[in-house]
């Protein structure tokens, strides 16, 4: 039986002080949660502070993105060994965004997750088709390239640390969100190719988020489906009250 994972991935959203409010409100809300993952990501800005704030409780802080160096002359870049400095026991690697306006390539990708890993950081690695090559056909090809070269060289034991979020770009942020049937039968083809590529062990406890236009009504039909392991939440994560009732779908 695999845990489900439920994160919120704030992108560049919240100051200071509304981040650690958020977090005030969540805690209370979900501190009984005991079979569910819990991540919250805010920007690079909040992270110390919303680290203190969650001391001692279930809810865990992650990164955004990390960069594949432990320090030196990368302006704006922001290292694993930050994060984890600040209270970080997650990363997301890849996401579409980042792989869309920053350009970031499947090899690259692959460069930081094992990086990200090595230094001790567990990681959400994100994959997805656009609209584009969903009606072109296309979605498999890309899930398999995606898959194939971004975890390439990983170890059976890395997937201890390792999630990967289905996340298809056209419903994220769209507010159109896959059927739960589209959800199960891309996370069953994501499965199958860890299977070929790890092996059994792997693909049968390897977890896999789903995300893209997650909300708490939408939230437990997709998690219900035996293939998707908890989501990936980009904008029903601002609000304390609405995360804590995707958190509680993944029951
Ligand atoms: C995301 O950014 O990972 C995401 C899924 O966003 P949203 O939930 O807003 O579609």
């Amino acid at each position: 039986m695999r845990k489900p994972l439920v994160a919120g991935n704030w992108k560049m959203n919240l100051l200071v002080a509304d981040a650690v409010k958020l977090v005030e409100g969540l805690k209370p809300l979900v501190r009984e949660v005991s079979g569910v993952d819990i991540v919250v990501c805010p920007t690079f800005a909040a992270l110390y502070a919303v680290g203190q704030a969650l001391k001692g409780s279930n809810v865990k802080l992650g990164g955004q993105n990390c960069y594949v160096k432990e320090s030196g002359a990368f302006t704006g870049e922001i290292s694993p060994q930050m994060l984890l400095d600040v209270g970080c026991t997650w990363t997301i690697v890849g996401h579409s965004e980042r792989r869309q306006y920053f350009k970031e390539s499947d090899a690259f990708l692959n460069e930081k997750l094992k990086f990200a890993l090595a230094s001790g950081l567990k990681v959400m690695f994100c994959i997805g088709e656009t609209l584009e090559e969903r009606q072109g056909g296309k979605m498999n090809d890309v899930l398999t390239r995606q898959v194939t070269e971004g975890l390439k060289g990983l170890s059976e034991t890395d997937f201890d640390k390792v999630a990967v979020a289905y996340e298809p770009v056209w419903a994220i942020g769209t507010g159109v969100t896959a059927t739960p049937e589209q959800a199960e039968e891309a996370h069953a083809f994501v499965r199958g190719l860890m299977k070929a590529q790890f092996g059994g062990n792997v693909s049968d406890a390897v977890r896999i988020q789903y995300g893209g236009s997650v909300k708490a009504d939408n939230a437990r039909e997709l998690m219900v489906k035996p293939n998707v392991d908890g989501a990936l939440v980009g904008g029903a994560s601002l609000k304390a009250d609405g995360f804590a009732a995707i958190v509680k779908g993944a029951i």
